[in-house]
């Protein structure tokens, strides 16, 4: 039985109380199939009461001083960064990350913390010049009220700290519905939200393994009015148009169909450290991931040979050991989408170039895989794959390239390597995309803004734009001065 850490109680968390629930359900390693522990599986009415103490703990909350919820938060920041070991361990224990990102996460994740603890204090109104000698007209920027974060297993920390520091640097309560493969490591950030001081009712988990009557009620009670989702595009589309009934607010980070173009003017050993970064983090499992390779006709041989030799040498296996840059990936429903896409791309045409098979390490763990020959055709140019597999697409020319970056209803993130500066400026425009790098392999950090743009969702995440989302404008006008 592997070891868990002793800031982890595996119950859910209402209003400031631990609770076991009546029916549980168990949380495994995906490197092992071990089960790990047992958490609450909760229902509508237990989902109701966590939304009742979000929203009778929001009068206070709200009202709270900026500088105290600052100060709150920054307490919260320094106890998740004094557990970086213990909670890094145990998302890789339920996620299967290797050890190295998970401690990356955590300094990721708590960066939302620090970061809005900072900008609480600065979440300023406005006074606008008047349209009459006796008026004067005032911008309140106020807390929106309970906000509900339901959020995906392939980052268990990040994706509710970016979600949760704004919500609660801006006045609001929420609610958490982590992924119900990977609750253990939001228990644990509740854990140390308690520890931190923060008030009972301001943050609440309610994990579940169908999130169905959950998120049914998150979407539909009047209390709660914002839904921050991080997941799927099909469920994005779902809870927004849930949402519509009671006209809630919602921000939903949703698919993407990442792009990385190669240019025939790139640095290529740069090119290919960026790829590694960019596909192969988590497994391939991330939105931000590449999803496809787009490399110009006179480079494409000797990107694909100083790829694939590059991802020949990625080593496989339990991210808690030495090394291991591959962990498996989440489930078997995982490992069936990545064969199926291999198989599609082989059977109309492409080639493989290195690994495209099951592990020998068995489970869900996959060997790394680079296809060429791939056309827009095959299934992996317009579906998301979430798994490690580079296919390569060849092109000739500029505005090609752009048009098939942009020939997808995704518009998430995307990536590409050039060295002419009107090469550079001209891409960057044309790339229909929430974000973009440019001679980057990774571009997250809390500074900046995250999001996408068409299918790929609404809203942005992190940078002081990323307090928009939980706050409302009220325009006062005074008049009869
Ligand atoms: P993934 O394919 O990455 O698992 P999902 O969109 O299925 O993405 O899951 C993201 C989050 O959405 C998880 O917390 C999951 O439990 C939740 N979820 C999935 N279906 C629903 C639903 N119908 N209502 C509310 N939450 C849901």
């Amino acid at each position: 039985m592997a070891q868990l850490p002793d800031i982890l109680i595996p119950q859910a968390y209402i209003n400031g109380q631990w609770h076991a629930g009546s029916r549980r359900f168990p949380v495994t390693n995906p490197a092992s199939g071990e089960t790990l522990a047992d958490v609450p599986d909760l229902d509508a009415d237990d989902t109701r009461k966590a939304v009742a103490a979000a929203d009778a703990a929001w009068p206070a909350w709200r009202r709270t001083p900026a500088k105290q919820r600052a100060a709150l938060l920054r307490t919260w920041f320094n106890a998740i960064m004094a557990h970086q070991e213990d909670l890094a361990r145990l998302m890789t224990l339920e996620q299967g990350k290797p050890l190295a990102e998970s401690r990356g996460e955590v300094g990721y994740g708590a960066s939302f913390v620090e970061f809005y603890a900072e900008e609480a204090k600065r979440i300023a109104g406005e006074t606008l010049p008047s349209h009459g000698e006796n008026k004067r007209l005032l911008v309140f920027r106020e807390s929106i009220g309970v906000v509900a974060a339901i959020t995906p297993w392939n980052f268990p920390l990040a994706m509710i700290t970016r979600k949760c520091a704004p919500a609660m640097a801006a006045g609001c309560p929420v609610v958490i519905k982590p992924a119900e493969a990977t609750p253990l490591t939001a228990l644990a950030l509740a854990a140390l939200a308690e520890q931190a001081g923060i008030p009972a009712g301001v943050l609440n988990v309610v994990t579940a393994q169908d999130p169905k009557a959950i998120g049914d009620v998150l979407t539909s009670d009047p209390r709660v009015r914002k839904v921050s989702f991080t997941g799927s595009t099909p469920v994005g589309k779902t809870l927004l148009a849930q949402c519509a009934q009671t006209v809630k607010k919602a921000s939903m980070e949703l698919g993407g169909n990442a792009p990385f173009i190669v240019f025939d003017d790139a640095d290529l050993d740069a090119a290919v450290e960026g790829s590694i970064a960019s596909k192969f983090r988590n497994s391939g499992q991330t939105c931000v991931c590449t999803n496809r390779f787009l490399v110009q006709s006179h480079v494409h041989d000797a990107f694909v040979d100083k790829l694939a030799k590059r991802v020949a040498e990625l080593k496989v296996g339990n991210g808690l050991e030495d090394g291991v840059v591959q962990g498996p990936l989440i489930n078997t429903a995982a490992l069936d989408k990545v064969q199926t896409h291999i198989s599609d791309v082989l059977d109309k045409g492409g080639r493989l170039v290195c690994g495209g098979e099951p592990h020998p390490l068995g489970g869900t763990f996959f060997q790394p895989t680079v296809l060429a020959d791939v056309t827009d055709d095959m299934r992996v140019a317009t579906e998301e794959t979430f798994g490690p597999v580079a296919p390569v697409f060849r092109f000739e020319t500029d505005d090609e390239a752009i048009a098939m970056a942009n020939a997808t209803e995704f518009g998430l993130a995307a990536y590409f390597y050039a060295t002419d500066y009107r090469r550079i400026w001209h891409v960057m425009e044309g790339l229909e995309y929430g974000m973009v790098a440019v001679n980057e392999g990774l571009l997250s950090t809390e500074l900046a803004p995250f999001g996408g743009v068409k299918e790929s969702g609404l809203g942005r995440e992190g940078s002081h734009h990323g307090l928009d989302e939980y706050t409302e404008l009220k325009y006062v006008c005074i008049g009869g001065l």
